[in-house]
């Protein structure tokens, strides 16, 4: 069997941290391939050393004295490395970095990437691994996009090579040796990467909280706990706002069907959440896993009497929207009527031409725009299977006084999403968890709607 775990910034934020991770990869022979992250916050008022890094970065392109910040960093490698008590060459890493940076040859990635490298560094010694430069295994192109098939190749000869290894995440390098790194949060993906390239049985990914909650801690007070939720499930959650791994996460281990545990470093024998290519039915589990929320959104309303009988009107719509490079994430419609659901991030700048453009095409009667909507996206493998689940969010929202903006349900019916004003979005939130996740539904039982 064979565990590929990556263990996050707070999980490797201090000496203390590094002696539970030790802790947890040693309680198991399984858990071969380690991949930190750069040290993160251990609480609050820490700064997270790829922080530092981006800010070292800034200096020396401006040509400041980034001395205080690096001192800053090596502070807290010191700190790791005493209290862990290893033997560690740190003056001379740091100086190798000084030394790139002050030669003028600035690499932006690889300055973000030596907080995973140190990291990486140290944590092999501490652990007796073999130490695996994520240069030489996480394959990048010229152009810096991930070369799967490259980097699936190196993985697969490092671990006939390396019984165990510790692979810094975060970033990987071309041919040539230059440094690029994914976007931030980055290491959940190289784990999973690594997870797909040595064939793993399971991907842990260690971070500060006992998995995955059904809903924002910030809006609802002590969200249950997801004990299973499939890919698509998660994918759809973390597209939908919550927080939980890498965008991109997911792709690799989805490909090999690799199960990923969410655990908690620091309550190592708590369950975690269980990511899985399918549930199997008898994992059972509440109607709705989880409920997400995403602001920011701009819903243009098109209203064009027998819009349903132009058979181009949709196709005049979709070119405005792709001419003006703005993606659509919704487009419910009515006989005489089409509303288009985009981010206003990408809206922004364009409105009033996109709103010309959109008059020109379709002759309409009338558009309007609605701004600041929030999307709740209601997720659940189990919905399909459930009269009633749509009355449920519907009541749970008019209690609350909430009036809807806009209703999706995908035909996989696997989540509904709901668009109200920014303002409403906690409220809203709160309302649909409080009634689904009464006791009688999350227990499973029959949903009794009697109004
Ligand atoms: N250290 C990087 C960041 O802070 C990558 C990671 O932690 O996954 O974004």
């Amino acid at each position: 069997m064979t565990i590929v775990c990556k263990f996050g910034g707070s999980s490797l934020a201090n000496s203390t941290q590094f002696q539970k991770v030790a802790d947890i990869v040693r309680e198991d022979p399984d858990r071969r391939y380690i991949i930190p992250s750069a040290p993160g916050k251990a609480q609050k008022s820490d700064q997270k050393v790829t922080d530092l890094l981006i800010l070292l970065y800034n200096m020396a392109i401006h040509r400041l004295s980034a001395n205080e910040v690096l001192q800053m960093i090596e502070a807290r490698y010191r700190e790791i490395i005493d209290g862990i008590g290893i033997r560690f060459p740190l003056e001379a890493e740091l100086d190798r970095i000084r030394n790139t940076i002050a030669d003028g040859r600035v690499e932006k990635a690889y300055v973000l990437s030596r907080g995973e490298y140190l990291n990486g560094k140290i944590l092999a010694a501490y652990l007796g691994f073999d130490f695996v430069d994520a240069k030489d295994v996480i394959r990048f192109d010229d152009d810096g996009f991930w070369d799967a098939d490259a980097t699936y190749r190196s993985l697969a000869a490092m671990a006939s090579e390396h019984e165990n290894a510790v692979i810094p995440g975060f970033y990987g390098a071309n041919d040539k040796g230059d440094i690029f790194t994914f976007s931030r949060g980055g290491s959940d993906l190289t784990g999973s990467i690594v997870a797909h390239g040595v064939g793993a049985d399971l991907y842990e990914n260690w971070t500060d909280v006992s998995g995955l909650l059904a809903a924002d801690p910030s809006i609802v007070n002590s969200p249950a706990k997801i004990h299973s939720i499939s890919y698509q499930e998660l994918r759809e959650l973390s597209y939908s706002g919550a927080k939980v791994m890498h965008d991109e996460a997911m792709f690799p281990v989805i490909e090999k069907n690799i199960p990923v545990v969410i655990k908690n470093t620091n309550a190592k024998d708590e369950d975690g959440s269980y990511i899985l290519g399918s549930v199997p039915e008898e994992a059972g589990g509440a109607d709705i896993t989880g409920i997400a929320c995403r602001k920011g959104f701009d819903v243009i309303n098109i209203e064009k009497y027998r819009m349903n009988r132009d058979l181009a009107f949709h196709r005049k719509v979709l070119s405005v929207i792709e001419a003006n490079d703005l993606y659509l994430e919704h487009m419910p419609s009515s006989i005489d009527s089409v509303s288009l659901v985009i981010s206003g991030r990408y809206l922004k700048n364009k409105t009033e031409q996109v709103l010309a453009e959109l008059q020109t095409f379709t002759n309409a009667d009338r558009i309007s725009l609605d701004h600041n909507i929030a999307l709740i996206t209601v997720v659940g493998r189990n919905m399909k299977n459930r009269i009633g689940m749509s009355a449920l969010i519907f009541k749970a929202l008019a209690d609350a006084e909430v009036n809807i903006r806009v209703i999706v349900q995908g035909a996989s019916e696997m989540n509904i999403i709901i668009g109200v004003l920014e303002a409403e979005a906690e409220k809203s939130v709160r309302a649909i968890y409080d009634a689904a996740f009464s006791d009688a539904l999350s227990n499973g039982e029959d949903l009794e709607y009697t109004e």
